[in-house]
């Protein structure tokens, strides 16, 4: 049984309160940070930990927040991103239910550790009912004295403001995030100047995701040698791993970095629902490339899954069965992105639409042979030509779709009999 550290405290009656989370030892880290560590040291210890950010990149956390310019006479801002946009994940929105605390403890370290007196929490437009549990946990630390004019007696500052998105997928890509947060259209910006120089208003700010975040309490508890224990090498920690789609236990697992995938669906969630045959996975949220059911004996860490030619992303796993119609699956995926594309870039805005409505037309029974190279092709003409990886998260899937079931799109335009997939889905020839 592997150890829990996020998720320890889910289930435990009143985990939200400040109480329960004092009487289990909570605070205590951020005390430590506040009191007894200068800033440097608090970075030097997450980067030793190797926290690899959880939002999707796994850039390095503590190296993130080494560039940020402290000497700089503008104010320093500490964003946690909680947008958690990506089609498939449900991590953040349950640590900041089960345990706010935790969150606003790793807050004030990471604050602290970059000299900012100012953290903001963006949370998407639909999380109305967490941002109540996370203004009464805010409430109950102020009134504790862990935030406002006197952190801790120290003299040390920090006020946090929770701010509710309007439920646009762009807005989790950091840039689009902090325009949003300004009051803009959250429209994403090009990079250089990166945020930890230029953000929040012109000033040096750090963005992390909340499951980032959390892991700072436990690392400053524990050590970094205890964090990086949990996970393989150059990727510390436990990680939540989302599952969702067709197994017996669909849910959220936190595991060690790096857990075997084949292991995660059929242990940890119980196989395949209905004793159904695998076909394909998702492995980090609907933006990274598909996996068939063969390509699944993989170490589930950035390195790993990357190595098998996708990406861990934010860890969201889509489990497809052997009656899943692959052309329909992808069709959802394209739906979206062509849907949530912002419209600055031409590669991304025209690339996606003209996705959109040849899978529309293939789906519709109405495909041309040339169709699937046709979709390859525009899809390579999208990846790294944009202002943010909008057109990548809808250009990966589109390539590896079609390569990896070329068969079922080629089916399909041939109007004839789906591969592996539920023929009352066909269209009508
Ligand atoms: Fe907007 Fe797409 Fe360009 Fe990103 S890549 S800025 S979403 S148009």
């Amino acid at each position: 049984m592997s150890e829990k550290v996020l998720t320890r405290h889910f289930g435990v009656p009143d985990s939200r309160t400040i109480k329960v989370y004092e009487s289990n030892g909570g605070y205590v880290s951020a005390r430590k940070a506040v009191m007894e560590m200068k800033p440097t040291e608090v970075i030097d210890t997450v980067k030793q930990a190797n926290l690899l950010g959880r939002g999707g990149a796994g850039f390095p956390c503590g190296v993130k927040w080494g560039f940020v310019p402290v000497d700089s006479p503008k104010p320093k801002y500490f964003v946690c991103n909680c947008d958690e946009s990506e089609p498939g994940t449900f991590k953040d929105h349950e640590l900041l239910l089960n345990d706010p605390h935790m969150l606003i403890e790793g807050l004030i370290i990471g604050s602290y550790a970059i000299h900012s007196n100012r953290a903001f929490i963006y949370m998407r437009g639909e999380f109305m009912n967490r941002e109540a549990v996370l203004l009464e946990a805010i409430e109950e630390a102020k009134a504790a004295g862990y935030l406002g004019k006197n952190v801790f007696g120290t003299g040390y500052e920090l006020e946090i403001t929770t701010y509710m998105g309007a439920g646009a997928y762009i807005c989790g890509e950091e840039t689009g995030l902090l325009s949003s947060l300004e009051g803009w259209r959250g429209h994403p910006k090009l990079k250089p100047p990166f945020p930890a120089v230029s953000g929040l208003y012109g000033c040096p700010t750090v963005i992390n995701n909340v499951e980032t975040i959390c892991c700072l309490p436990h690392i400053l508890e524990r050590g970094p040698e205890w964090f990086n224990a949990l996970g393989v090498e150059g990727e510390g920690g436990t990680k939540l791993y989302g599952v969702s789609g067709h197994v017996e236990r669909p849910g959220l697992y936190e595991l060690p970095m790096g857990t075997n995938l084949k292991e995660l669906i059929y242990e940890h969630c119980g196989g395949i629902r209905g004793g159904k045959t695998l076909k394909a996975v998702i492995p980090g949220g609907s933006s990274v490339p598909v996996l068939k059911a063969d390509q699944i004996d993989i170490e589930m860490s950035f390195s790993g899954v990357k190595e098998a030619g996708s990406l861990l992303g934010s860890a969201a796993v889509i489990v497809m069965d052997e009656d899943t119609d692959m052309v329909l699956a992808f069709k959802s995926v394209i739906d979206f992105y062509a849907h949530e594309s912002c419209g600055q870039c031409t590669p991304c805005r025209e690339g996606c639409r003209w996705l959109k409505q040849i899978t529309d037309r293939i789906v519709a029974g109405k495909g041309v042979p040339g169709d699937p190279d046709r979709m390859v092709s525009i899809a390579q003409r999208m990846v790294g030509r944009t202002i943010c990886v909008l057109a990548d998260a809808a250009a990966m899937p589109t390539e590896s779709f079609v390569a990896q079931f070329r068969d079922e799109f080629d089916a399909y335009i041939r109007g004839g009999e789906l591969v592996g997939a539920d023929a009352s889905a066909a269209p009508a020839s």
